[in-house]
């Protein structure tokens, strides 16, 4: 057997390792069927009461509430910064977006092409983001159609916390990076989206969660595959969904569900984000550029007194066993992701490194 490695990174990141046994130990043949679930007609009863029991699970853990469809789709969150404008506009044509790190930005880009983009706030100062604006600070516009937002910036890790009232006018959340991280009040949102590859399960996969009165509406010339109710009406399965990674979701749903659900999973996830911080904020030799009050739980950017010393805190941490920290090639210095799948021996591993490693150059 391999030894695994705490992986850092902020996407593919990890999967839990019970989920990963269980889906080894179920490769080749699954519960008796004779075939894995790769080889399954996602039509046949199989993989249908495979699907079933995912979304019932998302729904438990979640508490979606019945007029929410949920969606198992393919293009990752990239597609859906177009499937939103290309069904959400309606008549309307205008739409307004929180501009608060990178991933913000390429949903407005995307957004432009289809709608006429409001800016409603706009984090950026001197080519950085490192907050969010004040919780209410921002006055919605009765003509949008919607508001976007990203509730997790995941190459800053900046993240918000409150959701923004939007009143009547439907809000949009690229979670890609959060969902499953704590509990939220879904019936806040008209959609919520995310690609799987952070806390739900491999690549390939991404989860739609929409709320029913905004299906149906979608523009003239919308291609079937960016039709939210072309999806809905097949159950996702108008063409062959992406079946394995909705099967490893659905893995990483029961085991959330048997682990005290999305309640356990916050206390646990503030826990290990709160003692790296707290590291990182004890130390001179490390720091965090983000605003306290809106430190992402999930990626942790950190950069290191003397740039100098980057390659060889990599090379170390990786002899150490602690992999893919380098920070995005935006921000520079490090990130540490602490998706749900990594474990908090993982975090005090890094956080004892890192003591070791300032001992040794500081
Ligand atoms: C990773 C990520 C994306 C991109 O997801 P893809 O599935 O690769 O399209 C979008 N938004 C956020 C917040 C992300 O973290």
């Amino acid at each position: 057997m391999e030894t695994r490695k705490y992986n850092f990174s902020a996407g593919p990141g990890m999967l839990p390792l019970d989920v990963l046994q269980k889906a080894g130990g179920e490769i080749q043949s699954w519960r008796g069927s004779g075939m894995s679930v790769m080889e399954m007609s996602h039509r046949g009863k199989e993989f249908m009461s495979i699907a079933e029991q995912a979304e019932a699970d998302l729904r438990e853990i979640m508490e979606i509430p019945d007029n929410y469809k949920v969606l198992f789709l393919q293009g990752g969150a990239s597609s859906q910064f177009a499937m939103v404008p290309l069904n959400l506009l309606c008549n309307k044509g205008k739409a307004e977006y929180y501009r608060t790190g990178s991933w913000s930005k390429k949903a407005i880009a995307e957004a432009k092409r289809f709608a006429e983009v409001t800016v409603v706030a706009d984090t950026e100062s001197d080519g950085k983001f490192t907050s969010v604006p004040a919780e209410g600070a921002v006055v919605h516009g009765s003509d949008a159609a919607y508001v976007h937002y990203t509730p997790n910036e995941t190459i800053e890790g900046v993240e918000f916390p409150y959701i923004p009232d939007t009143g009547n006018i439907p809000l949009v959340a690229d979670m890609s990076s959060t969902i499953l991280s704590r509990p939220i009040d879904v019936s806040k949102f008209g959609i919520i989206y995310a690609g799987a590859q952070k806390n739900i399960g491999p690549a390939g996969l991404t989860v739609v969660i929409i709320r029913d009165d905004l299906i149906g509406n979608a523009r003239d010339g919308t291609p079937a595959m960016f039709d939210y109710k072309i999806h809905a009406d097949a159950g996702s399965m108008y063409n062959t969904p992406p079946t394995y990674g909705w099967y490893l979701a659905g893995l990483v749903f029961d085991g959330i569900k048997r682990n005290g659900g999305l309640k356990a999973m916050a206390e646990i996830n503030q826990r290990k984000a709160g003692k790296l911080y707290a590291a990182i904020d004890a130390s001179s030799f490390y720091s965090n550029p983000v605003d306290p009050a809106c430190r992402s739980w999930m990626n942790v950017p950190f950069t290191l007194a003397d740039a100098g010393l980057d390659a060889s805190f990599l090379a170390e941490a990786k002899e150490a066993g602690l992999i893919t920290l380098k920070g995005h090639r935006s921000v520079g210095g490090m990130r540490a992701s602490l998706y749900n799948a990594m474990p908090e021996a993982g975090v005090d591993a890094l956080i004892a490194f890192m003591a070791d490693f300032e001992k040794r150059n500081g």
